[in-house]
């Protein structure tokens, strides 16, 4: 339940109908004290969110396990033309919700647009999906016998979702359980609860006019602690979580010691190696947004560059003059390039980790710092920095979630791939090179550890049509495109005897 929103939306000029307002959806009332969502951008209230109890949670279960039972018959092409509606909904917002996401979360309104169309894009996928839920045929080593496998629905999927991503997260997540049978329930990050809400409003009257019970999407608000009663519950078959390796640690632990299903998209430490064969207009304009767009606030954001140090002075200096000219301000002006972080803990962690790179013997390129004055009073607004590095520095082995770039050099590309590598995280990668035995290196089995290595592009942006995810502590999840629509369904395997005998498996006697 939500109050304000109404006076938000028009306060950044969308109309409340578009994302504020549905039939058909039941808010249930929390006696929780109410907590309140605040922009990044100008620092103002924009909403009071209600969270969830253990009381409205077991009501949304409850609905939850109804609807299920349901949409797991409904036949799979017609789950996806909901969701093809669902798709269309989408297309008819998002302008709005666009610019929600960038107002609640502060990413650039661009990026808002981009994230809706990656939803718009998962649902797309979705529905194509729905007709191609293939199970093998097995040949059977027994006469008059047939195997094959199918593909069923799960359950009920608990979706866990970081604030960075406020909604297309969930829309990957979403589209494919959907499709696949499942009902899903969202928690999203207690700092973008507006956006979910809007989300939910969407698809419920699609689900409403469809005469589908509204279990099958289903919202509860709140912090870790709500994320806890989807993580324990044996009602839950699946919880897809994205988010912090911290919080990915616990959540593993929690399903894992009730025999339940992860699928976790934990943090990221991308790099991407600078060759002396790479084209460095391409090289310098990858590493700059990867490395400052969503003011580094992205799983995928470039947060190291490990250069040759043949061309190490120039892409520096080249690199340094590109960060002059950013324009820092409110994401929603077009003209800015670089948005504030997401709250003033976040400042917090991005002044520390300038404290703590400088100590370790970090060198400035671009120096940080907070910005104040007209424009920034939220307090949220910090200069992208550079600094020269090693990789063993503890605070480069970590994720800062800011945006802080660390230059590293080498000299052979078996000492980049290494340090590429020599980092717990293992989410996205990149080789610039125009030299093809370098790529094929870089990507060969002794090369990248990483679930996503791309060449001549930056570490971010990725297509919803692969599977997204990586290695480490990034977690082992694969969500959204190829075939990572396995991870929401159950797999049965059938034998079927059409003979007039029971021969046993493996030629076993048995008579009596
Ligand atoms: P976070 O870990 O603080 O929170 C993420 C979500 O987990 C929130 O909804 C939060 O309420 C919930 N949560 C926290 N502790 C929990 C617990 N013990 N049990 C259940 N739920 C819990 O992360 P954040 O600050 O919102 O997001 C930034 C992080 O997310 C970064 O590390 C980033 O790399 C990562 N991320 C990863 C991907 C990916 O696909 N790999 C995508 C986006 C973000």
């Amino acid at each position: 339940n939500t109050f304000g929103i109404s006076q938000s939306l028009q306060k950044i000029g969308i109309k409340p109908e578009n994302l504020g307002s549905s039939t058909g959806i039941n808010w249930l009332d929390s006696v929780e004290t109410s907590f309140s969502s605040f922009s990044p951008a100008d620092g103002e209230l924009i909403a009071k969110v209600q969270p969830a109890n253990t009381e409205t949670y077991e009501a949304v279960i409850a609905q939850a396990h109804l609807a299920f039972e349901k949409w797991r018959t409904v036949p799979a092409p017609q789950r996806g033309e909901i969701v093809r509606e669902i798709g269309n909904a989408l297309r008819e917002v998002k302008e709005d919700l666009g610019k929600l996401v960038s107002y609640e979360m502060g990413k650039s309104y661009q990026e808002g647009l981009g994230e809706v169309q990656e939803m718009i894009d998962i649902c797309d996928f979705a529905v194509g999906l729905s007709r191609q839920l293939y199970g093998l045929t097995i040949h059977s080593e027994r006469p008059g016998h047939r195997m094959y496998e199918q593909w069923h629905p799960l359950g009920i999927v608990g979706i866990i979702s970081a604030f960075n991503f406020p909604v297309a997260v969930w829309s990957w997540n979403a589209a494919l359980a959907w499709v696949c049978g499942d009902v899903c329930v969202w928690k999203p990050s207690e700092k973008a609860p507006l956006s979910a809400v809007a989300c939910q409003h969407i698809v419920g009257k699609i689900f409403a006019q469809h005469g589908m019970p509204e279990g099958i999407s289903s919202l509860i608000i709140g912090d870790h602690q709500v994320g806890e009663l989807l993580s324990h519950d044996p009602r839950v078959p699946l919880v897809s979580a994205t988010g912090s390796t911290r919080m990915g640690k616990l959540v593993a632990k929690a399903v894992g010691e009730r025999l339940g299903r992860s699928l976790l998209e934990l943090g990221g430490n991308n790099a991407i190696i600078i060759t002396e064969n790479a084209d460095l207009d391409i090289a310098i304009r990858g590493a700059l947004f990867g490395a400052v767009g969503t003011a580094g606030q992205r799983c995928t954001t470039t947060r190291r560059l490990i250069i040759q140090e043949s061309v190490y002075e120039e892409v520096k200096t080249r690199l340094a003059s590109a960060y002059s000219k950013l324009v820092i301000g409110n994401p929603l002006d077009e003209r800015n390039h670089v948005g504030p972080l997401i709250d003033r803990d976040a400042v917090e962690s991005y002044l520390a980790a300038i404290d703590k790179v400088k100590a370790e013997g970090g060198k400035a390129v671009v120096d940080g710092g907070v910005l104040g004055g007209k424009g920034f009073e939220s307090g949220c607004y910090v200069k992208p920095a550079i600094f020269e590095a090693e990789n063993h520095f503890e605070i480069v082995q970590h994720e800062t979630f800011a945006p802080i770039l660390y230059l590293i050099k080498y000299k052979t590309l078996a000492e980049a791939i290494a340090l590429q590598n020599g980092v717990p995280q293992g989410l996205s990668s990149a080789i610039m090179t125009t030299n093809m035995r370098e790529a094929e290196a870089f990507l060969s089995a002794a090369g990248s550890d990483c679930g996503i290595a791309n060449v001549n592009i930056g570490t971010s942006g990725a297509e919803i049509g692969g599977a997204f995810g990586g290695e480490k502590e990034t977690g082992g999840g694969r969500e959204s495109g190829s075939d990572a629509w396995k991870a929401y369904m159950r797999r049965q395997t059938n034998t079927i005897n059409y003979s007039t005998s029971l021969p046993l498996a493996q030629g076993i006697k048995f008579d009596i």
